[in-house]
């Protein structure tokens, strides 16, 4: 009998007790002086964990919703904006900007690859934005955003960063970095169920925002910072979400976002080396940039989606199997939010035994799981 699924996936990620206890509070009104005090809170510590000193506003949704937020405030129809692809999200963003009729030139990476400052900042002139992926969940590559701002800023273009799989996670500093806008969701290092989207707005991109046509209504910012600045929202908002949400930062804020990034760095490592012992390849960088996905190889003739199949509902572990071309060849492994040293020992112990249930036999027993035990024994904190 199954008793608990780990979730060892890069979202939704685990939730720590504080922050199912709050789940569990009894429900506020969204229009009282106690969901004031929530929001304000909330908002406050959010401005910290974007790191900027602008407006970050909160919409219900998901990811994606954050995302669309950002296309549908900051542009008009036609108007020409870049995409930088190099997997699933990056090829989201198309997906958006086209659907609301924009013109879009896109920069086509290989899925694993890391995007290109230079080829990206080569087709920016006249772009009114460009979108990039910070960390590319469906490759485990972590992009370079600080250089991927650097290399668009003298073309003028709107910088627009999807961090939902990053935000917490690893370093972002949204004003240090001049991005404009960065959008997030709950439920990945933010340790929150999936249901928040967040979009942190630069002064410049509020500037865009009042001259963009596209229509908009419940994903309208004017009218999200309007309500959020009188400690209330537009509509009405998924009040438990953002009591959970509180204690999340909460916790966040107790621990210090160093000591967070560190701590995914660790397990990362761990995870990398552990994976290489079982004698499976990386498809995500061997290095500590990829600090919030591993993606693995799955060994000729094995079908990953079965090998998911088989961990999920055999054993109880929920890793991520591959998107789109990568479907089946690959499993990612996620490290980031509650997750402990222990989680990554599940997560190479359980791969090593569905592994073998289908056919595959590691180098000898439980080698991924004694690298990882190896490494964080020396690293102890
Ligand atoms: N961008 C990235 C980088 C993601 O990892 C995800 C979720 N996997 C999304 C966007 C979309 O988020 P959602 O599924 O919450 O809409």
């Amino acid at each position: 009998m199954q008793t608990r699924l780990a979730l060892i996936t890069p979202g939704p990620t685990p939730i720590p007790p504080q922050v199912e206890a709050a789940l569990a509070e009894p429900l506020l009104h969204h229009r009282s002086p106690d969901f004031r005090a929530l929001l304000t809170e909330t908002l406050e510590r959010l401005r910290g964990a974007f790191a900027t000193d602008g407006e970050v506003l909160m919409f219900a949704g998901s990811g994606t919703t954050g995302m669309e937020s950002a296309v549908c405030n900051l542009l008009s129809a036609g108007d020409r904006v870049v995409v930088a692809t190099a997997g699933n999200f990056g090829e989201r963003w198309v997906r958006i900007c086209r659907a609301y009729g924009l013109d879009v030139e896109v920069v086509e990476h290989a899925w694993g690859e890391k995007l290109d400052p230079r080829r990206v900042a080569a087709v920016c002139d006249g772009a009114r934005a460009v979108f990039v992926t910070h960390s590319e969940t469906s490759t485990g590559v972590v992009h370079d955003v600080r250089a991927l701002s650097e290399a668009v800023a003298a073309s003028g273009a709107l910088l627009v960063v999807d961090a939902v799989s990053s935000l917490g996670g690893v370093e972002l500093a949204t004003d240090a970095w001049g991005i404009d806008v960065v959008v997030a969701g709950s439920q990945k290092a933010l340790m929150t169920p999936p249901g928040l989207a967040f979009a942190a707005v630069s002064e410049r991109a509020w500037k865009a925002a009042a001259g963009a046509r596209l229509p908009r209504f419940s994903l309208d910012w004017a009218a999200a910072r309007e309500a959020q600045r009188a400690g209330n929202t537009a509509f009405t908002p998924p009040v438990t979400l953002v009591a959970g949400l509180r204690a999340a930062l909460r916790l966040i804020d107790e621990h210090g976002m160093p000591a967070i990034w560190a701590h995914n760095r660790r397990m990362a490592l761990a995870v990398r080396e552990g994976v290489k012992a079982l004698g499976l390849g990386l498809f995500s960088p061997d290095d500590e940039s990829s600090a919030m996905v591993t993606a693995v190889r799955m060994p000729a003739g094995v079908d990953g989606q079965r090998v998911h199949a088989t961990l999920r509902d055999r054993h109880g572990i929920v890793l991520a199997g591959g998107q789109g071309p990568l479907r089946g060849k690959i499993m990612r492994i996620g490290h980031m939010g509650w997750m402990s040293d222990f989680d990554m020992i599940t997560a190479l112990a359980g791969l090593e035994l569905a592994l073998i249930e289908h056919g595959h036999r590691p180098p000898s027993p439980g080698a991924g799981a004694a690298r990882a035990i190896e490494l964080f024994a020396k690293t102890a904190a």
